[in-house]
């Protein structure tokens, strides 16, 4: 064979471009076209270039070519080839016919059967084998060829109930077989090298009436954390660390007898624990978790829940039963649990079962033909395709039945188009009304002739939330002493939904997620190290408290990231995904030392959720009800409507983020109702605030 390259692509429904590099002079000639073993007759050569090394022969097939069925070229002593079937991707016949909407993908049982079904619409062949799982199972697998349907769906119905049986598929695709995972696999092996066959067992509704009423997401407050790095802490005495069922053990402490886990959470009154992914993730090996270390926005399945958090990655049953055990528990508790959704890419994208099942239709490609790559790995999903937009949704909705799940929070939601995310929303909310969206609205997409879920977006996409950066940046410049950040914070706490120094970023105060700091955040604390280097502990203290009472005194959705209360430090990092244990897991040993700053945070959160209009999220209301305004740096916010606070009369609330006192004159005689500061009182020129602070005080 001649030192050589070759290719084939389809170029229209029957033309392939057969493409030859090779150092070797070219002389024309017309390939043979064989399909399912058997040479094409009339196959015609209508087109033959030649320019320096690269040869292009266009090959006309008597009938259009027809998917499900194997088409190799032949092409003498340059070798033979499949065709590459990317010119289909996008054309309307394609996704006309090939677009599935039955709901019974992956493993479906019946009465007496059990139906294994898998989208490959460009495959010819798929076969199975299976067997039941075991670990370290030496027995032999059955294998069995799947039949092709409608819209390229292969299915397979076995008589028997196949629970616990491992499995993978060989898919014959036009570039050859390839064996792989189901990509709709609810339960799967450690690292998900087969996929397991598991009974539903639907978790919604089994957990009904522990959670209090969440009618609007600015009744949420919301905390992030990560399974592992809440758990993981020496300090404490959790028993299962770094495990689903570690983040829920009741009656834990730390070394100085301060709640810990699950106590803690229930401590500081939080509505809502926003977990980083859980779902499956590739980078973290399930058998041994403590060699390695990553948040898990490498994403591998979509459906299985993630091994390593598990108490026995080997066992496929044990992680979702722990999922569904902590869910549960937490709901017990009062707590909803959002879910980091991680849509965007995949790990190993152009690598991964996706591909490898139909071949370039998950991900997605820039119109120069390039890939995309707006997420940084080089692999953004393809959501606008329908059957990624299905993936999705689907996945989202097992989430939701089978775990009871109360929100997501979608990574990179500005990658993701409107259509697919109104689809998701319409679905979950028929399932549970109260459920809750949230993302990052960044926009990032290029390419891509759709609207996505961006910040500009906002108006399409009402019952969204979007992280409120403009926020962040706002009140860290504020509460580092920024006099310059007065107008922009002012803006932050009226929910950015009022016309008020700014134009109104969203339509409601819900959409506004107010924060300080995520996980991919530098800590505030290592903010105002850097930004503030002359001050010291005790006052940088002072100001993370009251800009957590800043927070949670906003209009908008009050988000915290673990740790932010006592003042963690990721020294100096920002982004520390894979940065290990130590930097990144909630370090009890400071909530030992910075307790009464954990206590005052659930001192601001009782008393959100006891005035019950800092939940006001309509912009008129907002506007016509509240009266903001700023005196020397300190800012003071008053509630007009008096019939709301029957019980305060007249209500005001002073942030004052300064190193100097500040005095205000009001009438009446006032009394404090919360303040993060116990040096307060009056002197001949009224009411004294004093510095790094936030209180609130009535006239009743
Ligand atoms: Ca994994």
């Amino acid at each position: 064979m001649k030192d050589t390259f070759l290719s084939a692509n389809l170029v229209s429904e029957s033309l392939i471009r057969v493409s030859i590099f090779s150092s070797v002079s070219f002389e024309p000639f017309l390939p043979s076209v064989l399909r399912d073993g058997e040479k094409i007759q009339g196959v015609r050569l209508v087109k033959c270039s030649s320019f320096q090394s690269n040869s292009l022969l266009d090959l006309e097939l008597p009938e259009p070519l027809q998917l499900g069925h194997s088409y190799l070229i032949f092409a003498g002593e340059y070798g033979q080839t499949g065709v590459n079937l990317d010119w289909m991707l996008d054309k309307k016949e394609f996704l006309e016919k090939y677009t599935y909407e039955g709901k019974d993908l992956g493993v479906t049982f019946q009465k007496e059967t059990t139906t294994f079904k898998l989208w490959a619409p460009f495959a010819h062949r798929v076969l199975i084998r299976l067997r039941p799982y075991k670990k370290n199972s030496n027995e032999p697998y059955e294998y069995h060829s799947l039949k092709r349907g409608d819209c390229g769906v292969y299915s397979l119905v076995l008589k028997g109930d196949f629970h616990g049986y491992e499995y993978r598929y060989c898919v014959f695709n036009p570039q050859g077989p390839v064996e792989v995972a189901d990509p709709y696999a609810k339960a799967s092996v450690a690292n998900g090298i087969s996929s397991i066959a598991v009974h539903p067992n639907p978790m919604l509704g089994k957990n009904k009436d522990t959670l209090p009423p969440c009618s609007c997401l600015t009744e949420a407050i919301i905390y992030e954390t990560h399974v592992r790095d809440f758990t993981s802490h020496p300090s404490t005495d959790i028993q299962n660390k770094g495990t689903y069922l570690g983040l829920v053990e009741p009656g834990k402490k730390t070394k100085n007898g301060h709640p810990a886990g699950l106590d803690y959470l229930k401590m500081l009154g939080i509505t809502h624990l926003q977990l980083l992914p859980i779902a499956d993730y590739a980078s973290v090996k399930e058998g041994n978790p403590s060699v390695g270390y990553n948040w898990g926005y490498d994403p591998a399945q979509y459906f299985v829940p993630e091994g390593s958090l598990s108490t026995d990655p080997e066992d496929p049953f044990a992680r979702i039963e722990e999922v569904k055990t902590m869910v549960s528990t937490l709901h017990q508790n009062g707590i909803r649990v959002v879910m980091d959704v991680v849509f965007n890419h995949v790990y190993e994208g152009w690598e991964s079962n996706f591909e490898k099942v139909v071949p370039g239709y998950y991900f997605r490609r820039l119109p120069s033909g390039k890939r995309s790559n707006c997420s940084g790995c080089g692999c953004d999903f393809a959501s606008e395709r329908p059957m990624v937009s299905k993936l999705i949704v689907d996945a989202c909705l097992h989430w939701v039945q089978e775990y009871d799940i109360d929100g997501f929070r979608f990574d990179l939601m500005g990658l993701l188009d409107v259509k697919t995310l109104e689809a998701i929303q319409t679905e979950v909310l028929r399932l549970k009304p109260d459920f809750c969206f949230y993302g990052e609205g960044w926009d990032m997409a290029r390419g891509v002739n759709l609207p996505m879920g961006t910040k500009g977006n906002a108006p399409m996409l009402p019952r969204f939330g979007f992280f409120n950066d403009f926020y962040r940046e706002a009140a860290k410049r504020f509460f580092c002493q920024d006099p310059s950040s007065l107008h922009d914070f002012e803006f932050g706490i009226a929910g950015s939904c009022v016309d008020f120094f700014h134009k109104a970023h969203f339509i409601s105060a819900s959409q506004s997620i107010n924060y300080l700091e995520c996980h991919d955040n530098h800590t505030f604390y290592d903010v105002l190290s850097s930004s503030c280097p002359e001050l010291e502990e005790k006052e940088k203290n002072e100001l993370i408290q009251a800009s957590i009472a800043g927070l949670l005194t906003s209009f908008g959705v009050p988000f915290l990231h673990m740790g932010e209360e006592i003042g963690q430090s990721k020294n100096g990092q920002g982004n520390t995904y894979n940065s290990g244990d130590k930097l990144n897991q909630f370090d009890y040993d400071r909530l030992d030392g910075n307790f009464a700053m954990a206590e005052g945070v659930s001192k601001w959160i009782a008393l959100r959720k006891a005035l019950p209009f800092l939940s006001s999220f309509s912009p008129k209301e907002i506007d016509e009800n509240f009266d903001l305004t700023d005196y020397r740096g300190c800012l003071r916010l008053v509630l007009k409507k008096k019939e709301w606070i029957k019980e305060y009369g007249f209500l005001v609330f002073y942030i004052n983020p300064s190193n100097h006192e500040v005095n205000f004159v009001e009438e009446g005689d006032m009394h404090l109702v919360l303040s993060t500061s116990s040096q307060l009182g009056f002197d001949s020129e009224g009411l004294l605030i004093p510095p790094r602070t936030v209180s609130i005080y009535s006239n009743q």
